[in-house]
């Protein structure tokens, strides 16, 4: 058959010399954008509801031209955008996208692959399979993983717990959990410092929110192994089934690193599954001096890293690596008689590990991220955000009235501004002036944290972008607001 499509073909879309004129465009509004993230408030400072009112109630009956569209990009859309790719965007965990994974959002969005199976994109399938082993390896894990890639540490998070739940072979899969009386209370665990997708993923694959032991931390805000052990010691009294723990390398509100490998211990002696959660801090294995900080992952029965918090790839891509491959099928597929293919059971068809069918062709961005930079240069890009977060850390320890809240082995530094003599309520009053002063400047964005009860500025650098003087620049702001606010 040789039919093809012609420049004069009328097919409902736009024609492709209106796609190249407004491509072409748009790449250098990209091009400009990128030039200078920093025109903008990386703050959006519309307020709520503003955005809402700026659009129409409902959609145009009529094809309206990509012209009055992109302004009204420009005009309505832009003002509500907190720029993640300013380089002074430093709250949560600052992400960026890198040029390199634009292009691959590009031609994945051009080619529209869903590669649920195997033969409805091989190239898609077999990429990420590709790609997540590249990865695995520029982070010093040890081969044996089978990897997957979603759509956030939320949902892979999830999955290792479906994975978990369907190792301890209770028919959950068959027969669901509500209604039994042959299923005992099951249980997760994870530090109190670990992330709400722990316990949102526990709600959602019905352990209950209530079966989510927190266990407490020490000094250092790291799992403590012993109280771990013994939570599960209680736990068995009582005839409860502890299914899994979480541990995390490099936790939300500090960065800190639970002790995997004390944690392994107790897992393997205990017959639990170990999940991983390196959302943040597992990129860090690809520095070869911070590879150390992994150390313990390589016995777990899954991991989650975050190619899209440290690994400059365009949001949203997660990777989920189990150990049992044939588990988390045994946990997932359900295959559909339309579904069925020549090649089924004899290739890896991605929609066998996880909920979703359909997919986004996320790891084209990656291989096009890992190739144009190379995994030595992306360690030198994790490496200077360490150096910088440590010369803040340094700059904030030798300022009079400011202190450094908790380790700070990554890219994030948790501190506050504590005048002597302040009471601690006060402080934290201050500390809430200071981080909404400095957000409402526009020239930088900071999160918060509470601590111990104390309330502390998170200053997190991760953007490809930020630079020594975009850091030096926030600090002056933050010493200059609390003085303005003091006086
Ligand atoms: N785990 C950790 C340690 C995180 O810090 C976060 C988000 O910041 C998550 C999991 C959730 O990530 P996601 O937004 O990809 O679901």
């Amino acid at each position: 058959m040789d039919v093809h499509l012609d420049a004069n073909s009328d097919t409902g879309d736009l024609p492709t010399d209106v796609f190249r004129k407004h491509g072409h465009e748009l790449i250098d509004w990209i091009a400009a954008y990128l030039d200078d993230p920093t025109r903008y408030p990386v703050l959006s400072q519309v307020r709520p509801g503003d955005t809402i009112a700026a659009l129409p109630t409902s959609a145009p009956a009529q094809s309206e031209e990509m012209t009055d569209i992109l302004a009204d990009f420009e005009r309505v859309i832009m003002p509500g955008i907190t720029h993640w790719n300013n380089p002074s965007f430093f709250a949560y965990f600052a992400i960026s996208a890198s040029i390199p994974g634009i292009l691959g959002e590009l031609l994945a969005a051009a080619l529209d692959t869903n590669a649920m199976l195997w033969k409805s994109s091989p190239s898609a399938t077999e990429l990420e399979m590709v790609v997540l082993d590249w990865l695995r390896q520029a982070l010093g894990l040890k081969a044996g993983w089978f990897g997957v890639i979603n759509d956030t540490a939320s949902i892979s998070t999830m999955l290792a717990l479906v994975a978990a739940r369907e190792r301890a072979d209770l028919g959950v899969r068959e027969n669901g959990l509500s209604g039994r009386d042959d299923v005992p209370v099951l249980r997760v665990y994870c530090s109190e410092h670990a992330h709400s997708s722990v316990d949102k993923g526990a709600i959602t694959v019905g352990f209950g929110h209530e079966n989510v032991v927190h266990i407490p931390v020490d000094e250092e805000f790291r799992m403590r192994p012993e109280a771990l052990a013994a939570a599960i010691a209680e736990d068995r009294k009582h005839g409860f089934l502890p299914v899994a723990v979480v541990a995390t390398i490099g936790t939300t509100s500090t960065t800190s690193i639970d002790p995997v490998p004390a944690i392994a211990d107790i897992c393997e002696r205990e017959g639990v599954w170990l999940h991983v959660d390196g959302a943040y801090g597992g990129s860090a294995g690809i520095v070869p001096e911070l590879r150390h900080y992994l150390d313990g992952a390589d016995r777990a029965d899954s991991m989650v890293v975050n190619p899209h918090k440290w690994l400059f790839t365009p949001v949203d891509c997660s990777v989920l690596w189990v150990k049992d491959r044939a588990l988390l099928k045994r946990a997932f597929s359900l295959v559909p008689e339309y579904l069925v293919t020549a090649e089924s059971g004899e290739v890896v068809d991605l929609m066998d590990y996880g909920v979703q069918l359909g997919r986004r062709f996320r790891s084209l961005k990656l291989w096009m991220v890992m190739r144009s930079f190379g995994t030595e240069g992306l360690a030198s890009r994790i490496r200077e955000h360490v150096r910088l977060a440590q010369e803040f850390a340094k700059w904030v320890e030798a300022e009079a009235g400011w202190e450094i809240m908790a380790p700070h082995p990554f890219s994030l530094v948790c501190f506050r501004y504590a005048p002597a003599g302040m009471a601690e309520e006060q402080r934290n009053v201050l500390n809430q002036k200071i981080l909404d002063g400095v957000n409402a400047t526009g020239d930088a964005f900071l999160s918060h944290t509470k601590l111990g009860g104390r309330f502390v500025l998170r200053l997190a650098i991760g953007n490809i972008r930020t630079e020594e003087k975009h850091v030096g620049r926030v600090w002056q702001v933050l010493k200059e607001t609390a003085v303005r606010i003091v006086a």
